[in-house]
């Protein structure tokens, strides 16, 4: 039993769920306009700042690629940035310092960074300095400042803890200043000062870098190794959440449960139940989970935590046992399809969504036949899937890659057609149920106010109410019509 907190005095919350964006480009607020004036062209010289009017200001400008992780890192180098003097301005155009947040999971993500650097040669010329960050950065290292001499800092994730240190080199006129060297290390990057874009739903990350090293996949090399933060930090910060007003949750991680705390006080279920009994917390989610730690225990707690998400992504990648002993995944379609039991048999139904790759190497006809009677099997509420694409680094590239483009996009295509009638079929199943929402926003086109059920279901609604809801206000809402990846109903209220 974990050492925080009884399973008692819980809030009846029906519907906890979580928020399963992809790809997300960009942030946020935009903070008064700056300009920044620079001495000289060449890159050597140190930064000077000026704010219109004002004491010397330095400005720095984001734009981040990828995951949810890499959206949260962003969030904390923004925090970290912020708190080192400078302000983030909404243009590359005001910015002296421009920050590149990169991914590298699939497709050719370093050839498109270095294709942007290009565009950022002209910038350069005007005095602005450059950093790429994140998993780019991690696999390519010093090549960036090969092919793009400009660029002053390359940083993986592993070393964002020490951006102040590396900012202070930056400034003083340092032009190759490097964090690649830290994916042993055990430190996790924790800071009190995180920007958080949402201020009702915020990430906590509980676990960072992997140790799984399937055969397709980037990530143990650019994010380093599987380390933990310690859980009464963790539970701290979701207090501090709390306190200051926020309702959702989401703890992240490469691998989520695979969480060990290294301070042996809890293990990821008794973590989660603590979380889910913060006061103030309403929405607990998760996310990623890897099949081969995915325990029962995770399942009793959502059964026994009303704020628990009822949402789990578990992803699959493959159907065929054969093919996830290739992948190096640790388990087969049968231990997969016993997690899915657990899930299913729980007292709330459980949303299950899912990744999936196709036309992994070795991957037959038949191989994934059985990929689409996992679908049938399992009935998910929502696949991710990708063609398979070839990583640097990684065992799977000196496999013979012997299914042709067009194949892996046919096998695509059949999968999400596939879904799609899975979908529709089981979002039909919501018609005439009250769910409860979190406002997201306001749709003005449609008239229609975005609501989030618990299960990670966009439900758009209409209300009789003469002011629209508040984002982050939570409200029951009928359903009355569904299409395959959304709903729309009316509120209760
Ligand atoms: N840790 C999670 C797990 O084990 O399932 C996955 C995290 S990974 C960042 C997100 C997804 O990207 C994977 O689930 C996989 O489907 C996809 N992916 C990773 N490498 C890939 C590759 N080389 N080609 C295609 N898809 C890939
Ligand atoms: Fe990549 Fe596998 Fe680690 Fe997931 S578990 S991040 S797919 S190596």
């Amino acid at each position: 039993m974990c050492l925080f907190a009884p399973l008692a005095n819980i809030s009846d919350q029906r519907y906890p769920g979580f928020h399963a964006d992809w790809p997300i480009r960009s942030f946020g607020t935009s903070p008064t306009p700056l300009i920044a004036i620079r001495s000289g062209l060449g890159p050597p010289a140190p930064l000077r700042y000026t704010q219109r009017g004002m004491a010397s200001q330095k400005t720095f400008y984001i734009e981040t690629f990828g995951c949810q992780m890499n959206v949260h890192d962003s969030e904390k180098v923004i925090g970290t940035l912020e708190q080192q003097g400078y302000a983030r301005v909404e243009t590359e155009e005001a910015a002296d310092l421009i920050l590149y947040n990169t991914c590298s999971i699939r497709d050719k993500a370093e050839q498109k960074v270095f294709h942007r650097l290009n565009d950022y040669k002209a910038l350069y010329r005007r005095g602005k300095r450059f950093g790429v960050l994140g998993c780019v950065a991690q696999q390519e290292g010093e090549r960036i400042f090969e092919r793009a001499p400009f660029v002053s800092l390359v940083s993986g994730s592993a070393s964002y803890r020490k951006l102040p240190e590396m900012l202070i080199q930056i400034e003083q006129g340092a032009t190759r200043v490097t964090g690649l060297d830290d994916r042993q290390t055990d430190e996790t990057f924790e800071t009190e000062f995180t920007a958080r874009s949402n201020p009702h739903r915020g990430y906590i990350t509980i676990i960072e870098g992997c140790d799984k090293f399937c055969a397709y996949c980037v990530v143990p090399y650019t994010r380093g190794k599987e380390r933990s933060r310690r859980s009464s930090s963790v539970l701290d910060e979701a207090r501090r959440m709390a306190d200051s007003g926020f309702t959702e949750i989401q703890l992240l991680g490469q691998n989520v449960n695979s969480y060990r705390d290294p301070e042996g006080k809890c293990s990821f279920a008794e973590l989660l139940a603590a979380i889910g009994q913060v006061p103030g917390i309403r929405r607990v989610r998760f996310t990623t989970s890897h099949p081969r730690d995915f325990t029962r225990d995770i399942v009793d707690a959502i059964d026994a935590v009303p704020t628990l998400c009822d949402h789990v992504h578990l992803p699959v990648q493959s159907g065929s046992s054969k093919i996830l002993r290739l992948m190096q995944r640790e388990y087969t379609r049968e231990q997969y399809l016993e997690r899915i039991a657990w899930m299913k048999g729980a007292k709330r139904p459980i949303s299950m969504t899912t990744d999936i790759i196709t036309g992994f190497p070795g991957e037959t006809p038949e191989d994934f036949e059985q990929t689409i009677t996992l679908l049938d099997e399992v009935q998910y509420d929502g696949v991710f899937a990708f063609k398979y694409s070839p990583r640097p680094n990684t065992p799977a590239l000196s496999m013979p890659d012997s299914i042709p483009d067009e194949e892996k996009s046919h096998r695509l295509q059949i999968l999400l057609d596939r879904q799609r009638e899975i979908q529709r079929a089981n979002y039909e199943k919501h018609i005439g149920q009250i769910l409860e929402v979190m406002v997201e926003g306001l749709n003005p086109a449609r008239g229609q106010v975005v609501g989030r059920t618990s299960q990670n279901k966009t439900l758009n609604f209409t209300t009789a109410q003469p002011i629209a809801p508040a984002p982050g206000v939570y409200l029951p809402v009928r359903v009355t019509k569904t299409f395959p990846n959304s709903l729309v109903g009316e509120a209760v209220v």
